[in-house]
């Protein structure tokens, strides 16, 4: 499954998210034979439609989509340079598929910041900074054996030019994900600029109510999104039943927790989507590829759907729910019948046609 890496400065809260993250963690009750990491934590991707859907059907039972997130400790200025756990930390965050960055917002004076004060702008500085000199290293470390190979003819000569124009856009200190560059050519290299990028803004509760501080931060990172939450507040949610989580929520001015949000714009980071399927034994939500095809679809059910496709019943969540059942939905003429070319929409409620 694809995972995001959760990283950030010390003391900016990343422990305490995490703690939260993976309490809430769906593993160990639905995957009993997983092996669970400590720094790896599953959630559910919220989706108020599969309570409806199971309310239609008389589902058994519920089956959400899942985010993965990975804690990767120890980034620190100078990790670029293997100071401290730095090589361990960048092969770690190498394997992530997007990043999500914790930032300090909070100010508690019992919380020592590493440089002195609360300031996000300089942080995230910080972190990109020691990012974009570990995709140089790797970069020009690269360069020198593409070109060895391009000479004796065993590499393509755009994966040369690709790593150096990278190179020159780094220069300029920016990150590879604002770049135009198509940068399928040096895939292998795992470049961290390149992957998906949110920021998770760690702050007192009073923030979350004030628009205009969250617009300021939200300008400081955009066109990445950024999410906010108060860590401390997240962590006491957890240990509450539904009712009171929600109450608690409500007085802070919120209507879907941070750790929630943070799983929703994760899993849309990702370049993921769901589809979503519905009987009596269960309502479930299969993920995806954003853009994914019918047969495609079908093959995350079972291989065989995607050999033996033939076609997909679809109707959409919406007219489902106005019609009431599918039999409804059908003769008002909202069921459709999709072919090979299809692609999954968001809200889809699908049933595969297939050979076997
Ligand atoms: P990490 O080093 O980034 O993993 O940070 P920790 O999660 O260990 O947090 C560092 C300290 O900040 C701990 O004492 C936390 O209790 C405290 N802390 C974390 N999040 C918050 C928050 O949202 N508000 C306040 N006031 N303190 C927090």
């Amino acid at each position: 499954a694809l995972t995001i890496g959760i990283v950030g400065l010390p003391n900016v809260g990343k422990s305490t998210l995490f703690n939260a993250l993976t309490k809430n963690s769906v593993l160990a009750a639905n995957y009993p034979f997983a092996t669970i990491e400590p720094n790896v934590g599953v959630v559910n991707l919220p989706d108020p439609r599969l309570d409806k859907l199971a309310e239609i059907f008389g589902s058994e039972r519920i089956m959400p989509a899942t985010v993965s997130f990975v804690d990767i400790a120890g980034i620190v200025r100078g990790a670029s340079e293997g100071e401290g756990l730095g090589n361990q930390f960048l092969a770690n965050i190498r394997e992530a598929d997007a990043i999500a960055q914790v930032v300090r917002g909070f100010s508690d004076s019992d919380v020592v910041h590493v440089d002195g004060a609360v300031n996000p702008a300089s942080d995230m500085e910080t972190i990109n900074t020691e990012l974009v000199l570990a995709d140089l290293q790797t970069l020009e470390k690269a360069e020198a054996r593409f070109e060895k190979e391009v000479k004796g003819k065993k590499l393509e000569p755009i994966v040369l030019e690709t790593a150096k124009a990278a190179r020159e856009y780094l220069d300029t200190g920016k990150p590879l994900s604002s770049s135009t560059i198509d940068l399928a050519p040096v895939r292998e290299l795992g470049l961290l600029t390149a992957k998906p990028f949110i920021y998770v803004f760690n702050v007192d509760e009073p923030i979350l109510q004030d628009a205009a501080k969250l617009d300021e931060l939200a300008a400081l990172v955009a066109p990445a999104k950024a999410v906010f939450l108060d860590a401390k507040l997240e962590s006491e949610l957890i240990d509450l039943d539904e009712a009171d989580a929600a109450e608690m929520l409500e007085s802070t001015g919120q209507t879907e927790s941070g750790l929630d949000q943070l799983a929703r714009i994760g899993f849309a980071t990702l370049g993921l989507q769901t589809y979503l399927t519905a009987g009596p034994k269960e309502s479930r939500a299969w993920t995806i590829p954003q853009g994914a095809k019918a047969p495609q679809a079908a093959g995350v059910i079972h291989t065989d759907f995607e050999k033996g496709f033939i076609k997909a019943e679809v109707i959409s969540f919406d007219d489902l729910v106005e019609t009431g059942s599918v039999a409804e939905a059908r003769s008002k003429g909202k069921a459709r019948m999709e072919g090979k070319d299809y692609t999954m929409q968001d809200g889809d409620v699908v049933e595969f046609r297939f050979n076997v």
